[in-house]
């Protein structure tokens, strides 16, 4: 799971009420099997020892994505998936990474007094020398056709820094200075194209700067070098068809991600995911499905979701349309997370907090396999969210509230409780199961086992 660093995006917490009537045990139509029968093809076949040696294995060495350790896992994970016969690709995806040089700014040929400046996230480099003119909050009614081929100085607030940086740049801008809306210096962003040397500045510088255009021209100089630097990350993709005659043309995933923080081991974060991952597939591919598997796990999550929103802009419209549910698996063997609460303190988190088909079978596999109606909630910060973006059922199932060593240099294999191992992959594969067995039709026509049980919304604290 990653941590949200410079842009905090508060969600409303929606509170809305079952999608339908959620099934779980007793009997199915099909064939008179219960469906505790059917949950037992998967998980009396799950080994915690399995799950726990391949954590053991992937958390020797950090797999911070781009470097050595994330191609280590990436080779393992494919390797794992080759041996059980599945369809296996390994997709790169270029990531960045920004290591400034320097970022100056002068005025009037002098260095800026005070706290230094701050580049734009993205901003390009470039040196340019011109007159400095006030735009106020860049709204485009403030700026004048006075701002072309000079340096825009812009306040913060209002507008995104996106939308400050896009209506200098179609005045013809070649600079930005921003300053703070509060005191302290800022930070800013540019988007992909927005080829402008872009700077941060204090309130106070910037007041000052305000001050000093009344009494008449000022000249500044804008000089920033960053360096880009471009590395290679992975999403590993592994598919297990149905039986032929017995196709229903849907497809189901089940991820995890492969990366880690930088300098952590990633034991739970997300070894765990990705050993869920591999002993499922292990079990499905010996087992009669109907539908395709598709088992993913993607580098550069801790980066922002970058492997799995790669993954989902590459998919081709047919399969989306064929795409019936995804499921996440993220932190899933913490032995010191979500302690106090049912089932470990697991729970399935949606993008909109509203439940789904992945959380209605998780909830009722729960219930049949734990006798605890798995809760949900409201959360993104994982890679469920590009799924949910393209319309797909999706969720994360994780202990929440998380451990202490979440994202640590301590989240190593001594912490990894192999019995919520099982648990999670339990619920996980029963729920997979539930779409996948021959003997129930595709989910459009049908619920799959009759037998309601009620789950609710839990907004417990994350971290
Ligand atoms: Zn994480």
């Amino acid at each position: 799971m990653f941590r949200k660093k410079s842009m905090i995006t508060v969600l409303t917490v929606g509170m809305v009420l079952s999608s339908g009537t959620v099934y779980a045990q007793t009997t199915s139509p099909a064939n008179g099997q219960s469906d505790t029968a059917f949950d037992n093809k998967i998980i009396k076949k799950i080994s915690a020892d399995n799950m726990y040696n391949t954590i053991a294995l992937l958390s020797e060495q950090p797999r911070e994505a781009g470097t050595e350790g994330e191609v280590r896992a990436v080779n393992y994970i494919e390797g794992q998936f080759k041996s059980l016969g599945l369809e296996t690709k390994v997709i790169p995806f270029p990531i960045y990474d920004y290591l400034t040089k320097h970022v100056w700014v002068k005025i009037d040929g002098i260095d800026l007094d005070g706290t230094a400046p701050r580049a734009f996230s993205g901003s390009v480099s470039g040196k340019v020398t011109a007159q400095l003119v006030n735009v106020g909050k860049a709204k485009p009614e403030e700026i004048t056709d006075a701002v072309k081929g000079k340096i825009a100085l812009v306040e913060r607030g209002d507008l995104t820094f996106v939308e400050k940086v896009q209506n200098v740049l179609e005045k013809g801008a070649v600079g930005v200075i921003m300053y703070n809306n509060v005191n302290g210096n800022s930070f800013g962003q540019v988007s992909e194209g927005q080829n402008i040397p872009a700077v941060a500045i204090t309130r106070a510088q910037g007041l000052a700067l305000v001050d000093q255009l009344k009494s008449g021209p000022v000249e500044s100089t804008l000089d920033v070098d960053i360096e880009k630097i471009e590395k290679t990350s992975y999403v590993v993709e592994a598919k297990l068809k149905p039986n032929k005659n017995k196709d229903t043309g849907q497809i189901i995933t089940i991820g995890a991600h492969h990366d880690s923080v930088h300098g952590g081991p990633g034991a739970n974060d997300d070894a765990s995911g990705v050993s869920a991952v591999l002993e499922l597939a292990r079990i499905f591919s010996k087992t009669p499905i109907d539908t395709e598997v598709r088992f993913l796990t993607f580098g550069s999550e801790e980066r922002g979701l970058v492997g799995s929103s790669f993954y989902a802009s590459k998919l081709p419209k047919s399969d989306v349309e064929r795409m019936v549910a995804h499921f996440q698996m993220d932190m899933i063997g913490g032995r010191d997370a979500g302690e106090d609460n049912p089932a470990g303190g697991l729970i399935m988190y949606t993008i909109d907090g509203k439940k789904n088909l992945v959380t209605d079978l998780g909830s009722s596999a729960g219930a049949r396999t734990m006798d605890v109606a798995i809760p949900y909630g409201q959360l993104g910060r994982s890679d469920h969210q590009p799924f949910h973006e393209l319309g797909i059922p999706s969720a994360l199932f994780i202990h929440s509230p998380v451990e202490p060593w979440y994202h640590q240099p301590t989240d190593t294999i001594d912490k990894i409780s192999k019995e919520k191992l099982q648990q999670a992959a339990s619920i996980v594969g029963a729920a997979a199961y539930q779409i996948a067995r021959p003997d129930t039709p595709a989910l459009v026509n049908a619920h799959v086992a009759p037998g309601p049980v009620d789950y609710d919304f839990d907004d417990r604290p994350v971290d």
